[in-house]
């Protein structure tokens, strides 16, 4: 973004890792107060469909971002250009998890799988697909299939979306039933109304429940266009301009467009999408978008219960990652790894409060 999120791609690296602190506490504080609780728990009782976005881990990507929903509802799933494959153990048994929660609170689930692309230049595109659309979008349908294998496609508790992310001006094309489209870009200021009958034309199988917990995602992402709009954004901004490198999950309180790279934990191949992401952040330095100071390398992992065996098992986690990402790095990427600032930790999710290891 072109406003006070700037500066946190300018400052040098120490008063980044300072900031990172700061930030987290400040999010966590928000987060856990009596106000952020009600209207999540608002806006989950008025929407009863849980959302879930499998997304590429270019950092300027951001379902929730995007879409202005409150922190806390979109749980987002991160890999080397959105590539998924629920053939992945540890990525089923994740999802099935989510599902089988998601049954039994009653509720049903919808599944954005997402891709990217930039209108006004091939290179600002996803690196991870080697900026190839067509490819992208096949790999998309790939995992709406195998979503629709699994849960069933008739009345099935899952309804996956494909969803394409334009990132000049961060709008979404959601893709529907007999190559229909809705190219948000092109909408101008359109009621509720007439959003709701798009969607029923594109989804016309999808509950009501369903839809009308994706409008509020819609209408959402149509102010966030028309912010960005009226921003001017710098092309600069849309950009790769990302400093830290995430390895892990729990990363949604840092919430800021384009600072971090975020290579999730399921991809079998994880030193590839470590390696790619690096080479990412080394052209960052190379290009100058960022200061030549520093990378910071922040492992992650989150626990539920603060008690039992749920942190320490984190924290086991979060070191190997740690430990793995340099791992990798120091024998993929050597010119970048004497510029890594290893850092881990552990996330509360109760309280997105951050714990250093
Ligand atoms: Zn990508």
């Amino acid at each position: 973004m072109s406003n006070g999120h700037e500066s946190v791609h300018e400052i040098s690296i120490e008063r980044l890792k300072h900031w990172l602190i700061e930030h987290n506490e400040q999010v966590s504080r928000e987060y856990s107060s009596p106000d952020a609780a009600f209207l999540r728990r608002q806006y989950r009782a008025n929407h009863k469909t849980e959302i879930v976005a499998f997304e590429c881990m270019d950092g300027r990507l951001n379902l929730a971002l995007m879409s202005e929903t409150p922190l806390g509802i979109v749980q987002s799933v991160r890999n080397l250009g959105g590539i998924f494959d629920l053939g992945w153990f540890y990525l089923n048994e994740m999802f099935d998890d989510l599902v089988g929660y998601a049954v039994k609170h009653g509720r049903d689930c919808l599944a954005f799988v997402t891709y990217h692309w930039s209108r006004g230049e091939l290179h600002r595109g996803c690196r991870g697909h080697n900026y190839n659309v067509d490819v992208a979008r096949t790999d998309m349908m790939h995992m709406t299939h195998q979503i629709e294998e699994i849960f069933g496609v008739k009345h099935s508790v899952v309804y996956p979306i494909c969803l394409g992310i334009e990132t000049d001006e961060d709008a979404f094309l959601f893709h529907g039933s007999e190559g229909r489209t809705l190219d948000v870009s092109t909408l101008r200021d359109p009621s509720s109304d007439e959003l709701r009958i798009r969607l029923m034309e594109l989804y016309p199988d999808m509950k009501k429940q369903m839809l009308n917990d994706l409008l509020p995602i819609v209408e959402g992402n149509v102010r966030h266009v028309a912010a960005v709009r009226a921003s001017n954004r710098q092309i600069l901004d849309a950009e790769h301009r990302e400093r830290i490198l995430g390895v892990g999950r729990g990363f949604d309180w840092l919430h800021v467009n384009n600072l971090a790279l975020i290579v999730g934990p399921f991809d079998p191949n994880l030193d590839g999408a470590i390696e790619v992401a690096t080479k990412l952040l080394l052209g960052n330095i190379d290009a100058k978008r960022i200061p030549q100071d520093g990378i910071i390398l922040l492992a992650s992992e989150t626990y539920r219960d603060p008690a039992g065996s749920d942190k320490p098992g984190a924290m086991v986690k979060s070191r190997f990652a740690r430990d793995f990402a340099l791992k990798t790095i120091g024998k993929d990427v050597p010119s970048l790894r004497k510029l890594l600032i290893p850092m881990a930790c552990v996330v509360d999710v109760n309280t997105r409060k951050l714990h250093l290891i």
